[in-house]
């Protein structure tokens, strides 16, 4: 595929901004060159958005035959599913089995809408007179999504599948470092009969594309996955053009292991939690906190298992931990792990970028756990979207729920434990949008996810997320046939 032209409006041109250099983090090799948007292709690509949505053809297309052409969608990225995975493997360092889930849940997620569309209700509510009332759903117009580096099929889908299920068209910028996957699922798109106009994917700076989205007037709403204080900044502009956003957010997230706890099913659920993706995911299980009575047994065990993950390339069977979607950012990690050392952390593995000639050129990080810094430290606080794993011990309840909560964010927690009824009271004490107990990092389409406090507003998936991208509107139908009484 030709990544040259960017897809601006149904079509392919030559982005404005000129073009970049994709790189695979296993070796630095260059992937494609790739276009890069300018800030006249915004322009245009709402233009042709704010048309598309507004032509009766998808205004007034039933919702059984909008499902029609998503459901398509999904099924062509599921027979794409592994040229897809390929992509995004050399596009972000990925193993193939991670990419090859991310592709198919993609899938799953245009399937999803496009079911969740054909059962979609209307309501009549009850009158106080004599009309006829109800509450019906118009679309917004053109919609802005904005996505992050770590998982861009997944997270494209997750906003272009309700947006265009609501009616909208959408204006997609991915991440600078990946995104070819997302023109790679503009081609699937258009070829599955949407009509042209509605989806328009502008890799560029964020900063210069991004904040152009944002502020776009013809744009009615952002929804953006990435960091809190990118978050932060399209907030503020969108509260002056007073419009909604849908903020999911970084964090921070408590796995818990209570000492009733299966050790050889909580390890291998810490370990999941945090080092697969090689930790940048939102969602790492990244400060852990052991039951103080049990800290000493458990945490070796979990150390020996870290210290023998396999790390290689994405493309290898065999790899566990794959590199890290950049050189940039791995030397980002390695500075947080340096400041927490000199600040007295205690490394127990990992800490280093491991050597030989199959790593020199690759964007490569130890899985790495530290241990011996009270929560209040700045390792322990900081999302630092690498495999950095800090384990605390904690003294009862009382004590663990006040550190765990004890963070700006409220994104994910897990909690390992055979007492259920115990894991239950804990669950519900625990700032954050999703908690997982006896199992982590899994995810279901149908079920809502989003962050409380600086790790997000609103929240995507499940049915409801449709109704997200649309605007309420009451109808009262007069059923009198006399004026009003009044004049
Ligand atoms: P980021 O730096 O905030 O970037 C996210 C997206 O925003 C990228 O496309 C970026 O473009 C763009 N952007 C940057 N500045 C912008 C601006 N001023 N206006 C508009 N857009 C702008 O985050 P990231 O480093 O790519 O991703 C990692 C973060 O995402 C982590 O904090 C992680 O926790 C979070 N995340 C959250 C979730 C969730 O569901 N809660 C899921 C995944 C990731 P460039 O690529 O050009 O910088």
């Amino acid at each position: 595929m030709d990544f040259t032209k960017i897809f601006v409006g149904g079509e392919w041109r030559e982005g404005r901004g000129g073009l970049t250099d994709s790189i695979d983090p296993a070796d630095g090799s260059l992937v494609a060159r790739r276009g890069v948007a300018s800030v006249d292709d915004v322009d245009d690509a709402v233009a042709a958005g704010l048309q598309a949505s507004a032509d009766p053809e998808w205004r007034n297309m039933l919702p059984h035959q909008r499902a029609r052409i998503l459901a398509r969608i999904g099924d062509a990225i599921e027979a794409d599913v592994e040229a897809i995975s390929a992509l995004q493997t050399a596009d972000t360092g990925k193993t193939r089995a991670e990419t090859r889930a991310l592709a198919l849940s993609a899938a799953g997620t245009f399937r999803y809408f496009a079911a969740a569309l054909e059962t979609m209700d209307e309501t009549l509510t009850s009158p106080r007179g004599s009309y006829l009332t109800m509450s019906v759903h118009e679309p917004i117009g053109v919609v802005g999504a904005i996505t992050p580096w770590n998982s861009p099929i997944a997270s494209d889908a997750q906003k272009i599948a309700p947006a265009l299920a609501a009616g909208n068209a959408v204006v997609l910028k991915p991440a600078e470092w990946t995104s070819l996957v997302s023109l790679h699922l503009a081609r699937l798109v258009e070829q599955q009969g949407l009509p042209r106009g509605l989806l328009s994917v502008l890799p560029g700076p964020g900063s210069v594309i991004g904040d152009a989205i944002v502020r776009h007037r013809g744009v009615g709403k952002i929804l953006f996955t990435g960091g809190t204080t990118t978050g932060r900044r399209i907030a503020a502009v969108a509260a002056e053009k007073l419009m909604p956003v849908s903020l999911e957010l970084g964090g921070k997230s408590p796995t818990i292991v209570l000492e009733d706890a299966d050790m050889d099913q909580a390890i291998a659920g810490i370990l999941f939690g945090i080092f697969s993706s090689s930790g940048q995911s939102c969602i790492a299980g990244s400060r852990l906190f052991v039951d103080r009575s049990i800290y000493d047994a458990f945490v070796p065990r979990l150390v020996e298992r870290a210290a023998a993950l396999r790390i290689g390339p994405g493309t290898s069977t065999e790899t566990q931990v794959a590199p890290l979607v950049s050189t940039i950012h791995r030397d980002q990690v390695a500075a947080h792990v340096e400041r927490a050392l000199a600040a007295g952390a205690t490394l127990l593995c990992g800490g280093e970028a491991p050597s030989g000639p199959e790593f020199d050129q690759g964007a490569y990080y130890r899985p790495t756990i530290l241990a011996g810094v009270p929560n209040d430290a700045v390792i322990c606080q900081e999302e630092i979207f690498g495999p950095v794993l800090v384990v605390l011990p904690f003294d009862g309840e009382e004590d663990l729920v006040a550190q765990a909560n004890d963070t700006v964010f409220g994104l994910a927690a897990g909690i390992w434990s055979r007492d259920f009824p115990r894991a239950y009271r804990l669950a519900r004490r625990l700032e954050a949008g999703t908690v997982w107990v006896n199992t982590y990092k899994q995810f279901s389409i149908s079920t809502p996810f989003g962050g409380w406090k600086e790790s997000g507003l609103g929240v995507e998936k499940g049915r409801d997320g449709i109704r997200a991208h649309m605007r309420q509107k009451s109808i009262y139908l007069g059923l009198d046939s006399h004026p009003l009484p009044w004049a």
